[in-house]
């Protein structure tokens, strides 16, 4: 089959990109080999934040009393209701797109495993298919780590934990870091015991160790159990279900649980895509190699999304489709280089973020002004009775733009976004503090920040 475009993956970047590849009258085939809408709209994104939501409805029964609210009996959760209500969000998204695609004119959807046969060829099971561009958006899976015992204990991934109907009995999550941490609390939440096990010091290194700190204390205060510095983990086979070793410096050296769920990182799909048949150079790790506007080292290949490394999240993946389409079809020069890196954590309350933390910020060695201020000096969390959690903001103390904010507590998912924005416009934290926002929001108080910060002490 001869086309004018090849694209691999039906994940965030590559359905819309065919979208504006057949827009602009070319012939395309869209392959994909497992669901439609890739990792998010199947085991990612959707899912879990349809579960937390049910998360957060228990939680907020079992605390009705504190807002005078009277719940008879005791809240439990029935967990195949959950699982149904999530199948059904992320099945009425996975139909959406795969509707949206086969009714595409110009795009010819193919069903299977795509693998390259060249720099212009790609094979989906008998057929060779031909095209001058080929973009890969495979995505990436749960990588399985090389301990101890992970051959004999049965564990869960992100995948598997969504298919159970009941509650575990005491759920031990390896990984605290982003799916590890929104697992966790979720099932904490739904009536499991929960244990956190990390090898490092503390939660979500990544971070601030203040943000750590207060995530560790939410954590706590919810009944999960923490192990950091868990230097050697294992897993054991227990008659209960699976106990994983720990080695901590203090506490048991064991903790056993009836599930285990491996939240340890992800891995790209590039293993298996023959990329060497068509020359195309991955990192050591497997991440594809890309330049600032997504091309690989061979001329007419592009990689977007997870698999290239340049980013974890669906709104990344989604920009790199709007940076390749720009500079192919709009005569654009976008680059990933420009877009700042932002985020969210869907514990609850939620972290938000934008840019650097202060540790990054302080690597670069310029001037920094730093304010932050608790969550329970915002009247809108006092009121919602939701006061865990801080807002921080980093900015530059010579241009005086903002390099980094977080913000976490409730609605902090959304809060971030005025930081985003003004980083995105590059404006002065002079132009936010004019800005006349809404009372009562957690967002009101952004402006409040920025005028009370203050030079950030020399390392060390
Ligand atoms: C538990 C969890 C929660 C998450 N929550 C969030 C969140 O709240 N917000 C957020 O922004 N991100 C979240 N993410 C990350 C987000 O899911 C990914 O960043 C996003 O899905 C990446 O999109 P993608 O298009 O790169 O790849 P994917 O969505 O993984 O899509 C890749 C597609 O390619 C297909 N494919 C792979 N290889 C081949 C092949 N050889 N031939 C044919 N088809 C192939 C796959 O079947 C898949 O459908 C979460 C991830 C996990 C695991």
């Amino acid at each position: 089959m001869q086309l004018d475009a090849i694209v691999i993956g039906a994940g965030q970047a590559g359905p819309p990109l065919a979208g504006r590849l057949t827009g602009a009258g070319m012939k395309v085939a869209l392959i994909e080999r497992a669901l439609f809408g890739g990792t998010c709209v199947n085991t990612g994104c959707t899912p879990t934040k349809t579960m937390i939501a049910s998360a957060r409805t228990a939680h907020v029964a079992r605390r009705a009393r504190d807002y005078g609210v009277l719940v008879d009996g005791a809240v439990t959760v029935d967990m195949a209701r959950v699982k149904a209500r999530a199948d059904g969000v992320a099945a009425r998204s996975r139909e959406g797109v795969e509707r949206w695609l086969r009714g595409m004119p110009g795009c010819t959807v193919l069903r299977g495993h795509a693998a390259f046969e060249s720099p212009t060829q790609v094979r989906v099971g008998g057929e060779v298919l031909s095209a001058p561009r080929i973009f890969i958006n495979v995505g990436g899976r749960a990588s399985v780590p090389r301990m101890p015992g992970v051959g004999e204990v049965p564990h869960l991934d992100n995948s598997s934990i969504l298919a159970l109907d009941r509650v575990p009995e005491h759920l031990v999550v390896v990984g605290g870091s982003y799916v590890g941490l929104e697992f966790a609390q979720m099932f904490r939440r739904f009536g499991a015991a929960v244990t956190i096990v990390e090898m490092l010091p503390r939660l979500i290194p990544r971070e601030d160790a203040e943000i750590s700190a207060a995530i560790e204390e939410i954590l706590r205060g919810e009944g999960i159990a923490l192990r950091t510095s868990a230097k050697c983990i294992a897993l054991v086979p227990h008659a209960r279900g699976a106990s994983v070793s720990l080695d901590c410096a203090d506490g048991e050296p064991l903790v056993v649980g009836s599930h285990v769920l491996l939240a340890v990182g992800r891995r790209p799909n590039t293993d298996d895509l023959a990329l060497d048949r068509a020359g195309v150079a991955t990192d050591a790790r497997g991440f594809i190699t890309v330049d600032d506007t997504l091309a690989t080292n061979v001329p007419g290949i592009w990689a977007l999304g997870d698999c290239n490394g340049r980013g974890a999240f669906t709104h990344t993946a989604y920009n790199d489709f709007e940076i390749v389409a720009a500079n192919l079809l709009d005569g654009a020069s976008r680059r990933v280089s420009e877009r700042v890196p932002a985020y969210a954590l869907y514990i609850d309350p939620p972290l938000g973020r934008a840019g650097m933390t202060e540790t990054e910020a302080r690597a670069t060695g310029r001037p920094l002004l730093v304010g932050s201020r608790p969550m329970t000096r915002v009247s809108r969390a006092v009121e919602k009775g939701e006061t865990q959690g801080l807002m921080k903001v980093i900015a530059d103390a010579r241009t005086r733009e903002i390099l980094g904010a977080a913000i976490l507590g409730v609605d902090g998912d959304e809060a971030i976004h005025g930081v985003l924005d003004m980083m995105s416009a590059h404006a002065t934290i002079d132009v936010y503090r004019r800005a006349v926002p809404i009372h009562p929001t957690v967002s009101e108080l952004i402006p409040t920040v920025l005028g009370e910060m203050k030079p950030a002490p020399p390392p060390g």
